[in-house]
C-alpha cells in the first residue's frame, strides 16, 4: 500500500522507496538503530527506528499490522506521532525530535528548577492521556531514553504502546526482556515476585517516579549495582536516595518528592493514578514559572547566554531559538 492511502486512525505502511536516499543514524541500540530520513511525500523528516527482527529481542512489540490501529489513535502534543509502520526494513515511522532524549539532556546540561518541574508535568500530561484512554494504554516501557525533545525543548513520550503484556505470559520471561533492554531501575517490586497478576497502570506509575528522581537529581539510579543486588534490594523496598536531590531546591521540591515517594510505593494499590497527579505538577509547574519569560526569550538577554558545558537550561519554551540549538544556549 502506498503512504498515501493511510486511512484516518490507521497507520500507513510505507516502502523504502517512500524515504529519501540519506539515512543518517542517530542512535544504535542493541535490538534497534534509529534514523533520520527524508519522507518524499511529505517532504518532511521523520524518524525510522529500524528493529530487530532476527532475534526475540522484539518479541513483546505488537504484532504491528493486527493492533496498531490503537497507537495510531494516540494524537496529543505530549506523545510522539507515529506516522506508519515499515516492512522492509522492519521499522517503526514517527515524528522526528530534533533535541534527542532526555536521558542526554539530564548527563550534558544542568537543568533549571523551573524547567525540571515543566518537563515532569509534561510527561504527566501524557501518561495520564495514555491512561484515560479506553481501555487504558499502558506504557511498560517508560524511562528518560524514552522521553524525546522537540526544538523548544518541550518534552514528548516515545515508543508509547509498543511494548505489549500477553495475556497468560510467564512474568519471568517479560521480565528477563525488560531486564535485557536495560530497564531494570523502572520496574516496580511487584514484577519480582511470584504472584500471576499482570502488569498495571501502577508499573507505569512506578516507572514515573523514577523518571521524577532522574530529572530531579540529574543522576543515574543505582550505579555499578547488579539485576540480582537491585532486584533483591527493590524487592526489599530500597529507592533511589532522596538525599542526592540538590540542596538549592525551591521549597516546592518537598511536594515533588511527596509524589515521586507515592508513586514508588511498596504497595502498587496505594500508588497515585495520572489522573490524580497531573493537577498537582500543574500547579508546582506554573508556581515556578519565571515571570514574563512566555513573551519571548529574545527580548531576553539576560536569561540567555553562551557557556561551555556544563550549560544551564531553564525553564519555558525557547520558541525563538534556532532548532538544535541547546548545544550553545543557556537560560539563567
Ligand atoms: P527502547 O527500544 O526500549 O525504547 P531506547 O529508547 O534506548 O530503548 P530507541 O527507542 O531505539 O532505544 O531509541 C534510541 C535513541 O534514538 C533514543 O535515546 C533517542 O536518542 C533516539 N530517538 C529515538 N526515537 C527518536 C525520534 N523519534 N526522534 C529523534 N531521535 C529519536
Ligand atoms: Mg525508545
Amino acid at each position: 500500500m502506498d503512504c498515501l492511502d493511510g486511512a484516518p486512525g490507521k497507520l500507513r505502511n510505507f516502502k523504502k522507496s517512500d524515504f529519501g536516499p540519506d539515512w543518517i543514524k542517530v542512535a544504535e541500540r542493541r535490538f534497534s538503530k534509529v534514523y533520520r530520513v527524508r519522507l518524499n511525500v511529505w517532504r518532511e523528516q521523520c524518524a525510522l527506528k529500524c528493529l530487530d527482527t532476527s532475534v526475540s529481542a522484539n518479541k513483546f512489540y505488537r504484532r504491528m499490522t493486527e493492533e496498531a490501529s490503537e497507537i495510531a489513535k494516540v494524537k496529543i502534543k505530549y506523545i510522539v506521532s507515529i506516522y506508519g509502520l515499515c516492512s522492509d526494513p522492519a521499522a517503526v515511522v514517527m515524528e522526528y525530535m530534533s533535541n534527542g532524549s532526555l536521558d542526554h539532556l539530564l548527563d550534558s546540561h544542568t537543568v533549571m528548577w523551573p524547567k525540571k518541574f515543566q518537563m515532569i508535568h509534561e510527561v504527566t500530561m501524557g501518561m495520564n492521556f495514555l491512561h484515560s484512554m479506553t481501555p487504558p494504554m499502558l506504557h511498560l516501557n517508560l524511562k528518560t531514553s524514552n522521553l524525546l525533545l522537540d526544538e523548544h525543548l518541550h518534552i514528548k513520550i516515545s515508543d508509547s504502546g509498543l511494548i505489549k503484556w500477553e495475556e497468560g505470559l510467564d512474568k519471568g520471561i517479560f521480565l528477563d526482556y525488560l531486564t535485557s533492554r536495560g530497564n531494570i531501575s523502572y520496574i516496580p517490586p511487584e514484577m519480582f515476585n511470584m504472584s500471576p497478576q499482570p502488569p498495571g497502570a501502577a508499573f507505569d506509575v512506578y516507572s514515573f517516579a523514577i523518571v521524577i528522581w532522574e530529572i530531579l537529581t540529574q543522576q543515574r539510579p543505582y550505579p555499578g549495582r547488579s539485576v540480582t543486588t537491585l532486584l533483591v534490594q527493590v524487592s526489599g523496598g530500597k529507592r533511589p536516595s532522596v538525599d542526592m536531590v540538590p540542596d538549592d531546591k525551591p521549597p516546592e521540591c518537598g511536594q515533588m518528592i511527596d509524589i515521586m515517594e507515592q508513586c514508588w510505593d511498596q504497595d502498587l494499590h496505594t500508588r497515585p493514578s495520572f489522573a490524580d497527579i497531573v493537577s498537582k505538577t500543574e500547579v508546582l509547574s506554573e508556581v515556578l514559572k519565571i515571570p514574563g519569560i512566555n513573551s519571548s526569550v529574545k527580548q531576553r538577554p539576560e536569561y540567555l547566554q553562551l557557556t561551555s558545558p556544563p550549560q544551564k537550561i531553564a525553564h519555558q519554551d525557547m520558541a525563538d531559538l534556532p532548532p538544535g540549538s541547546t548545544a550553545m544556549l543557556s537560560l539563567l
